[in-house]
């Protein structure tokens, strides 16, 4: 079984951000979750997804969008960066026949950044 490529709109997170040399996510969700093992999120920058998953198996169109906190904290080189975001999915019917109570689910991360010294010279 081959891993799903992302939608081809989507760049890696290598490709949105060359200048970013390594970067650390630790995080931890809370709210529904199916296992409690979930609860901790953990990425570098080779395996950062632009949306990060939200662990509510009931969740439908749901994650947590990293993307704009990134762009926030790269502009201004930041290297350390703290945010709680909430999952802006929904407990809809597994049908998709109406729009269910809001998924509750939030994620409190820490990102730790370096850059490449040169980028841009
Ligand atoms: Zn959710």
């Amino acid at each position: 079984m081959k891993p799903q490529p992302f939608l081809g709109t989507v760049p890696s997170f290598r490709e949105a951000y060359p200048e970013v040399k390594t970067l650390r996510l630790e995080g931890e969700q809370r709210g529904e979750l199916a296992r409690e093992s979930q609860s901790a999120v953990n990425y570098t920058e080779s395996d950062l997804p632009q949306i990060i998953p939200c662990a509510n198996p009931r969740c439908q169109q749901g994650g947590y969008d990293l993307f704009t906190s990134l762009s926030t904290v790269t502009q201004n080189r930041g290297t350390s960066y703290e945010r709680e975001l909430f999952c802006n999915g929904h407990e809809g019917s597994p049908q998709g026949r109406r729009r269910g109570d809001p998924c509750c689910n939030a994620l409190k991360f820490s990102l730790a950044l370096t850059y490449n010294e040169n980028s841009g010279a």
